[in-house]
């Protein structure tokens, strides 16, 4: 494993971290139930194979990723991990609510302090609710309490907010997401390089856009395939790269996956990237450019539709519809396949959804274009 510097403190964490929202789901559960079993094993494979920084979240898999990570940090994990999860910004309506939130975290866990503490998912209408409750106070306090080690946020929305947040409070660590498909999107890399300036650890989310990068679709798919490059390599490689980046986290939802990343971040750093790899991958952009429509990373913040449309699972459909254009018939069954009740069609256009998804995205008008084309 390579470790890269974090903090002002300059510890030493894994290039790679693990990012606990994808873990494997349980055969035959029902929603996000994750494969406990698996998850824990997946998870000490990667800490006995040198990854030292855990990120998992109040929300994750319907709450259950802290539970699953408390317990893969038994029998002595613990203490070999920097352990990140992240406060639910939206949960609180009243300051006296922020205590038993963070208690609640903690019990989960089975930890009496947080090695690193983020607000969750800052964008503008939720920084109003940051602000109104005064949690930068909040989690100061919390750290001299000894609660928390390391304070910060993470990030999804443009690049002015990025830098009035990160501009008013003396933060150690900010966490954006950034891939290459994704220079000017959210935080970017004017971003990257203002906390850099700035000193503050930039952690790195959705490094390969939510699966997209490691099995990249049609023509940008097949840009990569004729370089003979493995594209998850290239994704990360992409970012380990640059000296701004502290930890790119992967949501790692099976072993194969997690032994692969292990084995790229060993040989990650800072100039490694070649000339040639730098051509594949500007390629690579300009072909998925030109291919997907809709730039949905399948987080499912959006989720659950009042009205049972699967957001994300219609436009994986539009999506592949244009990349395999000349099979748009393949794709009509393919979408027929998805039950009638989360199909596009049921949108009433309440709007609900637009002001959770973090990538902005006009959900109502691509779903009517989901419709057109596949309904
Ligand atoms: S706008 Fe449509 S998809 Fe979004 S929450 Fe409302 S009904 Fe669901
Ligand atoms: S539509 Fe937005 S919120 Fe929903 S899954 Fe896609 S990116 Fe996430």
């Amino acid at each position: 494993m390579q470790y890269r510097s974090f903090t002002k403190d300059k510890i030493q964490i894994s290039a790679l971290g693990f990012g606990c929202m994808r873990f494997p789901l349980l055969k035959g559960g029902t929603g996000e139930k994750p494969d406990e079993k698996e998850a824990v094993r997946m998870l000490r494979y990667a800490i006995d194979h040198g990854v030292n920084y855990i990120d998992t979240a109040a929300p994750y898999h319907g709450g259950e990723s802290e539970t699953v990570v408390g317990k893969a940090l038994r029998d002595g994990y613990r203490e070999k991990v920097i352990l990140a999860t992240k406060f639910p910004t939206w949960e609180p309506t009243a300051a006296s609510e922020l205590d038993p939130i963070l208690e609640r975290q903690l019990q989960k866990l089975g930890v009496d302090c947080l090695d690193v503490y983020l607000i969750h998912n800052i964008q503008k209408s939720l920084w109003k609710n940051v602000q109104k409750l005064k949690m930068i106070d909040w989690v100061e306090k919390k750290r001299q309490q000894g609660k928390l080690r390391y304070v910060g946020f993470s990030f999804h929305d443009d690049f002015d907010l990025f830098k009035t947040v990160l501009d008013c409070h003396d933060w150690d660590v900010c966490q954006i997401q950034y891939n290459y498909t994704g220079e000017n999107v959210q935080a970017g890399t004017k971003g990257l390089n203002y906390a850099g300036q700035k000193g503050v650890s930039v952690v790195i989310m959705e490094p390969l856009f939510g699966g997209v990068l490691a099995k990249p679709p049609g023509l940008m798919g097949e840009t990569i395939r004729k370089s003979g490059k493995n594209p998850v390599d290239l994704a990360l490689r992409w970012l380990w790269d640059k000296p701004e980046v502290s930890v790119v986290l992967s949501g790692m939802s099976s072993m194969e996956q997690t032994v692969e990343n292990v084995q790229i971040a060993g040989k990650s750093g800072v100039g490694t990237l070649s000339a040639e790899d730098r051509a594949v991958i500007e390629a690579a952009k300009a072909a998925y450019e030109k291919s997907s429509p809709v730039k949905c990373t399948k987080c499912k913040y959006c989720l659950p539709c009042p009205f049972e449309v699967d957001i994300p699972r219609n436009f994986e459909h539009y999506n592949n519809a244009f990349v395999l254009s000349e099979n748009t018939k393949l794709c009509r069954i393919l979408y027929s396949m998805l039950p009638e009740p989360h199909r596009a069609a049921n949108c009433t256009e309440c709007g609900a959804c637009e002001t959770k998804c973090p990538q902005h995205l006009p959900i109502r008008r691509h779903l009517k274009e989901v419709v057109s084309l596949l309904g």
